[in-house]
């Protein structure tokens, strides 16, 4: 293993990044880093900055996706820990994950990195090919008077190798608890073993939280307002333009080095669009309040071609790094409902996302790892259909939503859900290499948040702890919360053959061969009954034609 210790932001440590092969990379001078190189210029280490570390007895150690001070006690950052920050090589290529994904997690740790320098804290970057617990076992044993502090992880592979760290190190290192979530995870955790739904969970956090709740009701009288939300786009509508941040030097510094060491990740960097301070983020949920928000429930469900975006608020990829709380969001969209900014529908379904599905989601996490990962409750061995690493298929909406992910790392939830989780269920695929994909292939993906989101909520390969019944709709549903197929090479109208839309039979196909789980949820006996009911010689087509495609997948 390697490490390198660069001192507090001297100008090896903006400008260069050991990406692969210990190569050193020079690049010209970044602005926003003269500020520091004028106060500090110490690589290697100076002999003042060594003696501050010796002198240190305390080192905090922060995290790529726990990028806010705010979470951290208040007593602790008083006593002016020293930070550490390490750049991973390991964990930045364990999976292929898109290019953007890269750009974002360095680039929004560096500039994080370099605030809390500004604000008075002796901070080091450390540079490891390997893991985030091995460059701290380096660094600990070099200055054994030190004892580390860190938060728990969110994710379990980082979790894990933390608590080996302090196995090793002993009473030298110390644990605090994750504050990036507003559930106590250990109160949740038993409930969602026993199959507690969302909505209970839901519940409960709003009497917890008071949010949208007056005299211990929910105000408006409903604790959900689902059947507001499932509108059709109307044909005219304007959709707000995403507001765009352009990268600045450090950010461009950053893409630089993922476009030169690692160009097979998956995904395109022709354009980065998103926020990298925490600053900017609140701008941009501000803005997403003042412009968006009002039409998010209404249109949540919806799909609308070239549009990656629609009405959602595209701060998944901020709450997952910290750069932005849930609480705080939570909090800005009840403001906007009191100041008639907003209606009821929107602010409730939002606040649902982040206040219960968001949590709801990471105790899930919490509660069945690390068997969760191998979950396939329907034993599906295809793999994955090379459409979703080159959007090459003539189905419309697919490719769309494929196209948003390579361009953006990001598609938003019903794409994700009606289209790609979807099409995977009907095709028999492996689920394990869905989530591997989503794992990859989205900017906001943590294992904690997509793991259940595809192996619970999408795919029902858990068996039906997070979800009552699988995830499966024909063309006639995506036809209906879409433009999709009024211009697709599909007929959305025919059931079978070739020129048929593939969902339509694939859907029934699905219905007849997992009858069981249908079945099993009562609600929706109704579509096995729906498909008994078909003529003999429409159900062997449906077969037929379902066999062929899937056949033909590559
Ligand atoms: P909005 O539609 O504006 O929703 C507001 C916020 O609510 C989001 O920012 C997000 O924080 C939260 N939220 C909404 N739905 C969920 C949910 N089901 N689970 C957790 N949080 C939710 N979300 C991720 O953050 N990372 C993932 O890797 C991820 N993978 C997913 C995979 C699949 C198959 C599916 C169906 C959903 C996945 N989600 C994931 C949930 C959801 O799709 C995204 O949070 C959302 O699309 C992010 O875009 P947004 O910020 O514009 O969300
Ligand atoms: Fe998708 Fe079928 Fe519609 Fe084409 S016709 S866009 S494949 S649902």
């Amino acid at each position: 293993m390697k490490l390198w210790i660069f001192i507090s932001f001297s100008i090896y440590q903006l400008m260069s990044f050991n990406f692969l092969n210990n190569i050193q990379i020079k690049i010209s001078m970044i602005e926003n880093a003269r500020e520091f190189l004028s106060q500090i210029n110490n690589y290697p280490i100076s002999s003042r900055l060594e003696k501050q570390i010796a002198n240190s007895d305390r080192a905090l150690f922060i995290l790529h996706d726990q990028l806010n001070l705010d979470a951290f006690p208040k007593e602790l950052l008083d006593s002016k820990p020293l930070l550490i920050f390490v750049e991973s090589l390991a964990y930045a290529t364990a999976i292929p994950h898109h290019k953007q994904k890269l750009v974002y997690m360095l680039s929004a740790q560096r500039h994080f990195a370099i605030n809390c320098y500004q604000k008075g804290f002796l901070v080091f970057n450390l540079f490891t090919e390997s893991f985030y617990a091995d460059a701290l076992a380096e660094f600990l044993a070099c200055y054994a008077n030190i004892e580390l502090i860190y938060m728990l992880p969110s994710e379990w592979d980082t979790r894990s190798q933390m608590s080996t760290l302090a196995n090793i190190f002993g009473n030298r290192i110390k644990a605090l608890p994750n504050q990036f979530f507003i559930a106590d995870a250990e109160k949740f955790k038993p409930k969602i073993k026993k199959g507690y739904r969302l909505e209970t969970f839901y519940r409960e956090l709003r009497k917890q939280t008071s949010y949208l709740m007056q005299d211990g009701k929910p105000i408006g009288g409903n604790w959900n307002y689902d059947k507001e939300n499932r509108k059709a786009l109307p044909k005219r509508i304007v959709i707000p333009e995403i507001p765009e941040t352009k990268p600045d030097p450090i950010t461009q510094e950053v893409i630089g080095l993922v476009q030169k060491y690692l160009p097979n990740t998956f995904g395109k960097l022709d354009k980065f669009i998103y926020a990298v301070t925490r600053d900017r983020a609140l701008e941009l949920a501000q803005l997403f309040i003042e412009t968006r928000l009002s039409s998010f429930g209404a249109y949540e469900d919806t799909i609308k071609l070239g549009e990656p975006f629609l009405f959602h608020s595209v701060l998944s990829i901020y709450l997952n790094n910290g750069l932005l709380l849930p609480q705080e969001l939570c909090e800005m969209a009840i403001a906007a409902y009191e100041k008639n900014l907003a209606p009821l529908n929107s602010v409730e379904g939002f606040i649902r996302q982040i206040l219960g599905w968001r949590e709801y989601v990471r105790i899930y996490y919490e509660a069945k790892m690390p068997e969760a990962r191998n979950s396939n409750y329907f034993e599906f061995t295809n793999d994955l259909p090379q459409l979703y690493w080159d959007a090459q298929t003539d189905l419309l909406c697919l490719k769309d939503a494929i196209t948003n992910v390579i361009n953006y790392g990001y598609s938003h939830h019903i794409q994700r859900l009606m289209v790609l989780s979807n099409f995977s269920n009907l095709t028999n695929t492996n689920p394990i290499q869905l989530n591997h994909w989503f794992w990859l292939a989205y900017v906001d993906a943590y294992e904690w948040v997509e793991l259940p989101n595809v192996l619970g909520m999408s795919t029902f390969a858990d068996g039906g702890i997070l979800a009552s019944k699988p995830y499966v709709a024909g063309g006639n549903y995506i036809n209906k919360m879409s433009d999709c197929c009024s211009q697709c090479k599909y007929d959305v109208t025919q059931k079978t053959g070739e020129a048929a839309c593939p969902f339509n039979y694939l859907y029934w196909n699905f219905v007849n061969e997992h009858r069981k789980s249908f079945i099993d949820s009562g609600r929706v006996s109704l579509m096995v009954s729906a498909y008994d009911k078909k003529p003999e010689d429409e159900k062997l087509s449906i077969s037929q034609s379902a066999i062929q495609f899937i056949r033909n997948l590559k």
